[in-house]
């Protein structure tokens, strides 16, 4: 584990005008300060909120990531954003594969491996977001699900670009719902995760890639699920909306 950085990064969806944004950027900041050096602290945040984000977290150890990219790098794609435009605005991160997004707007593994791949080429690093659903736990499919997910969604990344690939492990069933997978569930799915970054490249490669969990994580749950091996961090959405709250998971996994 002391070979990874530790992640928690805000998934802030579609919520929060601009003076909203900075507001609660303003809050955090000085929460999180302590994290500088430690562990990674981010907020992913709308695409109008970018910019505001960026200006606002200027000199603070808070770093802003988009919330999705287009794999192409321009052209007829209305609504659209290429990583070009996000990295001009100096973005570091972005979220790819969310199950909203695979959910509700046809997002699969083969635009989540475009994606991956056009955000790395553009030097944005993805957090790559990989989950069962509630059935698939159900029927005991979990390891085929998150197996066939890790080999397309990564496919083509190479073991040097892995290393600045993020991955979310983020149950289906326990995504805004209020219920979180156990420590042992999560820390059990995080390690067959590992296991098959290990089988894809090897295993000091996999050893060093940041796994984070997702899944209604908040203040009280985060210190149990952070302390688990394998568990690298964690993808927060309700909980990063309220400063007080996401500062509790910051400091839990500091
Ligand atoms: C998410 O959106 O990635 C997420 C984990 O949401 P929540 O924390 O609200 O379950």
């Amino acid at each position: 584990k002391s070979l990874r950085k530790a992640i928690i990064a805000g998934n802030w969806k579609m919520n929060k005008t601009r003076p909203e944004a900075k507001e609660l950027l303003e809050a955090i900041k000085p929460l999180v300060a302590n994290a500088e050096g430690k562990i990674e602290v981010i907020a992913c945040v709308p695409f109008t909120n970018l910019e505001t984000a960026i200006n606002t977290t200027a000199g603070s150890n808070v770093k802003v990531g988009a919330e999705n990219v287009h794999f192409e790098k321009s052209g007829a794609f209305t609504g659209e954003i290429s990583a070009d435009m996000l990295t001009e605005l100096g973005v570091e991160y972005v979220v790819i594969g969310h199950s909203e997004r695979r959910q509700y707007f046809g997002e699969t593994d083969e635009t989540v491996n475009k994606r991956t791949l056009a955000a790395l080429e553009a030097g944005l690093k993805p957090i790559v977001c990989v989950g069962e659903l509630k059935w698939e736990r159900q029927c005991n499919i979990t390891e085929e699900v998150i197996a066939r997910q890790i080999k397309l969604d990564l496919w083509d990344v190479t073991a040097e670009q892995v290393k600045n690939v993020v991955i979310a492990y983020e149950p289906v069933w326990a995504i805004g719902t209020g219920l979180t997978a156990t420590p042992d569930q999560a820390q059990e799915v995080c390690a067959f995760i590992r296991a098959q970054l290990a089988k894809k490249y090897d295993q000091a490669t996999a050893d060093a890639v940041t796994i984070q969990y997702g899944g209604s994580m908040n203040a009280g749950n985060a210190a149990e699920l952070l302390a688990q091996p394998d568990i690298d961090g964690g993808l927060i959405g309700g909980a990063s909306l309220k400063a007080a709250d996401f500062n509790t998971i910051v400091q839990a996994a500091v």
